[in-house]
């Protein structure tokens, strides 16, 4: 599979990491957790650098972001404690349902974005979550919306750049939130999946609200036509029909070996209206 790698590195920080991306130049790859890398099998691979040793396994406060390194795995995001208590667990519901137990411990967030998946498991909530990534090259760091992160199919800004971490930002205050997924089996990859999160007033109108949506684009998309749809109402039947027709005008599924496009279509309207419901309904979704 990788018979064509001449030397396999293991630096212990970004800096070593940044200096041996750049010595490798479009020969060198970075590999997290190789869920992804090995079923690629890229043969124009010569050197591989493994970040898991490089410090970028944390969760952690700055300021009022929560800051969430590359090479955290799916398993930590998981039985996080902090994860699990941020907008109602969706991030941590979303990482339980990639793969089995066994590709969970290694798959990481970072790799989870780095690959530019349209059906990646996180990227729908953290784009409900508006969440930046954290790039670094030689150049030094910057940090980009992941809304701006995502250019096509399976491309990204991310040039030949590190991702180093993913910051979420200061939620707003008595947000509800829904992670919502569609495999074909526990644990396959999402048909389609959606994340939404709202904020209501004192009347149960919408002041605020982000509906995300995976698998049904050439990227992770943002679903922003429904979104102002939603504010300044009540989430009653009538505002949820209509929401959810604007939700699929804004999606360009495929048709491949899991789903027709019609049937993806059809299933992101099911599960934006649950999510919706679930947000409005305040009960959060259950770990
Ligand atoms: C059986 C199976 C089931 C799966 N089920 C799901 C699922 O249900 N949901 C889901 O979303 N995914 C699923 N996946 C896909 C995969 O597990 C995830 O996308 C995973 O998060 C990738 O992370 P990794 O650390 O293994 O990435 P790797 O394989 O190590 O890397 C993937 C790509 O990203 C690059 N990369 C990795 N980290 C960084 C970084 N920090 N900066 C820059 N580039 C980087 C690598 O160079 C490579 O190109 C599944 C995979 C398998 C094999």
């Amino acid at each position: 599979m990788f018979d064509t790698v001449e030397a396999f590195y293991r630096p212990g920080t970004v800096r070593e990491t940044l200096r041996l991306l750049q010595n490798g130049k479009k020969r060198a790859r970075v590999v997290a957790g190789g869920t992804d890398l090995v079923v690629e099998a890229d043969q124009s691979i010569r050197f591989l650098i493994d970040i898991t040793h490089a410090g970028l396994s944390y969760i952690r406060r700055k300021g009022k972001a929560c800051v969430i390194g590359a090479t955290t795995t799916m398993a930590a995001l998981e039985n996080s404690p902090a994860i699990r208590a941020l907008a109602s667990g969706i991030l941590a519901r979303a990482a339980a349902t990639c793969g089995s137990i066994q590709i969970r411990n290694m798959a990481t967030v970072g790799g989870n974005l780095a690959n530019g998946s349209p059906a990646a498991d996180t990227a729908t909530p953290l784009l409900a979550l508006d969440a930046e990534v954290v790039l670094a090259d030689a150049r030094g760091r910057r940090k980009i919306p992941l809304a701006a992160f995502y250019s096509g199919a399976r491309k990204t800004a991310r040039g030949s750049a590190l991702i180093v971490e993913i910051s979420i930002p200061a939620l707003p205050r008595g947000g509800r939130w829904s992670f919502q997924k569609l495999g074909r089996t526990e644990g396959d990859i999402s048909l389609v999946n959606a994340a939404a999160g709202l904020q209501l007033d004192s009347q149960g109108r919408v002041k605020w609200a982000r509906i995300a949506l995976g698998a049904v684009a050439p990227t992770p998309i943002r679903a922003a036509g429904a979104e102002e749809l939603l504010v300044g109402r009540k989430v009653d039947q009538i505002t949820l029909a209509e929401v959810c027709d604007e939700a699929v005008r804004a999606v360009r599924p495929i048709s491949d070996v899991r789903a027709s496009a019609e049937y993806r279509r059809e299933m992101c309207r099911v599960l934006v209206k649950r999510a919706l419901e679930e947000c409005a309904g305040g009960t959060g979704c259950s770990l």
